[in-house]
């Protein structure tokens, strides 16, 4: 990994339901069920369609987990024309495709199998590990359960599926739980090698949520919880922070290289309340470093071939789309 390099992606974002069997104390992503709670189909393809436009590689699908285990939600999703959100979720992941935007799905706890399924579909998956601590932010929450988060990494490890992970700041952790946390992850990319990008994400209170009063953590504890980062993870996984939620330009030199998704047309749904930077903006925060527009699946497992058929030529094209831009940009 080049050290003189900050990476970023430029997506957009899907919230494909609202809907979560969880109860974390600290969300205002999640709604109850109403004829509102799920992105229509027609919302999604326009979403797609104007992202591709606005140069956008990246379609993060990100929505509440299993929200079937939720009465009424069954026969609204059925009212789209899908049995379920994941077969909904895979329909759109083809459609991305078709509009020349990659999927990244984050659809919380998935077996194994429900991983397989939509495998093909994505060039590259995640779940944020949060926590290894057991917190009361989640006695709500039966898909919070650290054991449970960490065989889904690991499945997704057995898959051979391209990974993002994290972990997520002040929310009732302490300093040591999170070198655990680190050191959970670091072991399962030494077994699999399958983790591209590790975000550090300062939670940030919500109003209206059990958690709203609750302190944020402040720079310097970041700063510490990034080197701790930098020094237990392998030197080929990105340290990513987001940069609408942190001071990126004073945490790059803390061991940050990556900035995450940004977008040119959706917000962050999960914290509405914090407008993306533009690209200019990230510029400006790398300062020295050098930035650089990736994929939402790193080179190195393009050069492994951890994708299907069926995104191979969307993947050479983007590929070569980025390294055009890259060029061109050097020669301005
Ligand atoms: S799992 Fe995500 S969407 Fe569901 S309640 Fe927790 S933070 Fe909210």
């Amino acid at each position: 990994m080049n050290r003189n390099v900050i990476t970023f992606s430029k997506n957009i974002f899907l919230p494909l339901t609202t809907v979560c069997r969880n109860r974390c104390e600290y969300c205002c992503f999640r709604t109850p069920v109403t004829e509102h709670c799920i992105m229509q189909p027609d919302d999604a393809e326009r979403t797609l369609s104007r992202g591709a436009e606005k140069g956008c590689t990246e379609a993060l699908f990100t929505f509440g987990e299993r929200p079937e285990e939720e009465p009424g939600f069954k026969a609204l999703i059925n009212g789209t024309g899908y049995n379920s959100i994941l077969q909904y979720c895979y329909a759109l992941c083809k459609k991305s495709i078709k509009t020349d935007i990659l999927p990244h799905t984050n659809a919380g706890i998935l077996t194994a199998e429900e991983l397989e399924y939509l495998k093909p579909v994505n060039a590259s998956m995640g779940l944020m590990l949060e926590t290894t601590a057991e917190i009361p932010a989640h006695r709500n929450s039966p898909g919070k359960i650290p054991e449970i988060r960490i065989e889904m990494i690991e499945n997704a490890g057995i898959l051979q599926i391209p990974f993002t992970t994290g972990l997520l700041l002040g929310i009732g952790e302490t300093m040591q739980d999170r070198e655990e946390s680190l050191m959970v992850i670091r072991d399962l990319h030494k077994r699999y090698g399958h983790i591209q990008e590790v975000i550090i994400q300062n939670f940030c209170p919500k109003p209206g949520t059990p958690m709203c009063i609750r302190q944020e953590i402040g720079f310097d504890e970041m700063c510490v919880a990034i080197r701790i980062a930098r020094d237990l993870l392998p030197d080929d996984v990105a340290i990513q922070v987001a940069p609408n939620l942190a001071d990126a330009a004073s945490l790059i030199p803390c061991g940050v290289n990556d900035l995450g998704g940004i977008s040119p047309l959706t917000i962050d749904y999960v914290n509405p309340e914090h407008p993306w930077p533009g690209e200019d903006e990230l510029r400006l925060s790398a300062g020295n470093y050098h930035l650089q527009e990736r994929l939402c699946i790193y080179p190195r497992f393009i050069e492994k071939g951890w994708y299907s058929d069926e995104l191979e030529p969307l993947i050479k094209r983007l590929v070569q789309q980025l390294s055009d831009r890259r060029h061109r940009h050097e020669t301005t």
